[in-house]
């Protein structure tokens, strides 16, 4: 029988979701065990070819290229999990929201103290556009499951991703969700 197949990807986050499923250490041979690995920076595989079981979101969405790729995952996974603050609700990259996106590129590459002389601000065509704020992933797709945390902890993505991978819900213990 065919194993679930996992994507992951890394959206407007720092990757520390990501470094946080390789936490789960010698846990990661028992993932392997339970699942094969589709799209994912981790075999840097770019595109889709079938369906797979599970979709792992990092970050949310600051710029075309992330609604385009999140909108892809929720295309080609039947569960699809928002793992990490970033994915839940924005995060820290979030913190944006409360300036407009013209003030923010003006501050970063015209007024920071440290450019000398005020700069410009990048308009490369290849570069992704950036939206007006930064979005968390369920205001663009249907997210089925939310990981909190800023990182989730290896013990909870591992525990969401192992239900997950079984075709279950993932059923969290009370310590997975207290953050002090
Ligand atoms: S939730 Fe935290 S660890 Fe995860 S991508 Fe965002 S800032 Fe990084």
């Amino acid at each position: 029988m065919s194993k679930p197949r996992l994507a992951t990807c890394s959206l407007t986050g720092c990757f520390g979701c990501h470094m946080s499923l390789l936490d789960i250490d010698e846990r990661l041979l028992e993932l392997m065990d339970l699942a094969d690995l589709d799209r994912s920076p981790f075999d840097d595989k770019k595109e889709f070819d079938r369906m797979v079981d599970v979709g792992f979101i990092e970050g949310g969405c600051s710029n075309e290229s992330n609604i385009y790729e999140l909108r892809e995952f929720r295309n080609h996974c039947r569960i699809l999990v928002a793992v990490g603050a970033c994915a839940v609700n924005g995060g820290v990259p979030a913190m944006r929201n409360v300036y407009t996106l013209r003030e923010c590129l003006e501050r970063v590459f015209i007024s920071a103290n440290t450019i000398e002389g005020g700069g410009l601000i990048p308009n490369d065509p290849d570069l992704p556009l950036l939206l007006d704020r930064v979005y968390p992933a369920h205001e663009v797709v249907k997210i089925d499951y939310f990981l909190p945390g800023c990182p989730p902890s290896a013990d909870t993505i591992w525990i969401g991703l192992k239900a997950l991978l079984a075709g279950q819900a993932p059923a969290l213990p009370y310590q997975a969700l207290k953050y002090e």
